[in-house]
């Protein structure tokens, strides 16, 4: 191909996870770059003796230093991004359909063997995330075979994410193409929700916990239920529509409590059930405690607190902490649905934080579902690294 300049040699020894098709290859188990590759050009990636391993996309300032498009030396473009954008759209469509809802994630970076590309659908809108170099640098061919395939004309840029500055790359926001709306009222299993594309978190709401969503309306009727980080309330508005007896809210975040307030509206819920409460979670819960408040089901779905494997620890003490209080603070046989969204936990080492947590607050618990993320953010078998959400049901006995 000729915008292949490069080629990079792995050390010997140094391509078994290759092999395995996982398509990342770290910076340590490069021996040679050949030719004089930049920022997101395309590269072969050879063994040591020189045999064609994959064809990928070429970092040089991040750990992950190609990430692999595709395990064949033929790799052009825009052939390449129309079929894997339609073969993602494809399984999407092969998904058992919740009637009526309009928001989905369309694409699923490594998992849709596209590192580096989130797509989101928000009724006629796509919100797309590069977060690569390589994604980067074929952002326009990106966009033409998303208008191709989706038929949407509407598309909203919200690059605005930490691991773009691992790959060298600057923020970017704003209106990609057509003339994408600042929000929009999507409906996810019969409830509205107000997305704001150009403002709220990832691409504007958290696809990946609509089922979750959905298992808390079913097990919240006639319960007093407590939504730690409820952002723009998921949880809360399914927990009401579920017929909770009552619902507090708690986020650090005035602007998702505003939306909060308006999903509530939207939903046409009971004001009169909602407490809504801006304070920093860990805070609160030490407070409900010292109150002696007392809750049947509590959600806990913080914000990434290891976003690597670097940030373990502390994560483990935080995710302790809140599992730690909120179990307490439950009455007996009581529900906790606790969720941790850090790729540096894995879901056997939440399972374990959970139990020491249970453990100190002298509470029998068990696991009565494993949660993960919702179908349409799949997890590719050559890329466990894609199973980043995991939870835990867990039903409480009391005190032991
Ligand atoms: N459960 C939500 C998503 C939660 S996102 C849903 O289903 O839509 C995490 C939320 O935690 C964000 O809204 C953020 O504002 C909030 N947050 C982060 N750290 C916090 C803290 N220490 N105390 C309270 N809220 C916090």
């Amino acid at each position: 191909m000729s915008d292949r300049v490069g080629v990079i040699v792995l050390k010997p020894g140094r391509e078994k996870a290759l092999l395995r098709r996982h398509p990342w290859v770290f910076s340590g188990a490069v021996g040679q770059v050949r030719g004089d590759p930049s920022l997101g050009d395309t590269v072969e990636v050879h063994n040591h003796r020189g045999e064609f391993l994959a064809v990928g996309a070429y970092s040089p300032v991040s750990q992950i230093r190609v990430r692999v498009w595709d395990w064949q030396p033929d790799f052009d473009p825009a052939i390449f991004f129309y079929k894997r954008i339609s073969a993602a759209i494809a399984y999407r469509e092969s998904l058992p359909a919740p009637s009526g809802n309009t928001a989905r994630r369309l694409v699923h970076a490594e998992s849709d063997g596209l590192p580096g590309l989130v797509v989101d659908q928000y009724g006629q809108t796509l919100v797309v995330q590069i977060l690569s170099a390589g994604t980067e640098r074929w952002r326009e061919i990106i966009l033409e075979a998303l208008v191709k395939t989706t038929g949407i004309d509407n598309i909203y840029e919200r690059s605005d994410v930490d691991v773009r500055q691992l790959e060298g790359l600057s923020d970017r926001v704003g209106s990609l193409h057509g003339d994408p709306p600042g929000r929009v009222v999507i409906e996810e299993e019969g409830l509205k929700f107000e997305v704001g594309l150009n403002s709220g978190h990832k691409t504007g709401f958290y696809l990946d916990q609509s089922l979750n969503r959905l298992q808390v309306r079913e097990m919240a009727e006639g319960k007093d239920v407590l939504d730690c980080f409820c952002y723009t309330g998921g949880f809360s508005v399914n927990a009401m529509r579920g017929g909770a007896s009552s619902v507090t809210a708690v986020d650090a975040s005035l602007d998702a409590l505003d939306g909060l307030q308006t999903n509530w509206v939207l939903n046409q819920l009971p004001q009169q059930f909602l407490t809504s409460v801006q304070a920093d979670v860990f805070q609160q819960l030490r407070s409900y405690r010292d109150q002696a408040r007392n809750f049947d089901l509590i959600v806990l779905d913080p914000p990434k607190f290891a976003p690597t494997t670097a940030q373990v620890k502390k994560a483990a003490r935080g995710y302790k902490d809140i599992n730690l209080l909120a179990l307490k603070l439950l009455r007996p046989g009581g529900t906790l649905v606790t969720f941790s969204c850090s790729g540096g936990v894995d879901a056997a080492l939440f399972q374990k934080i959970v139990a020491d947590a249970a453990l100190d607050a002298g509470v029998n618990a068990r696991i009565v579902a494993h949660l993960a993320q919702s179908p349409d953010h799949p997890v590719a078998l050559n890329f466990p690294e894609g199973a980043y959400l995991k939870g835990l049901i867990l039903s409480t006995t009391g005190k032991s």
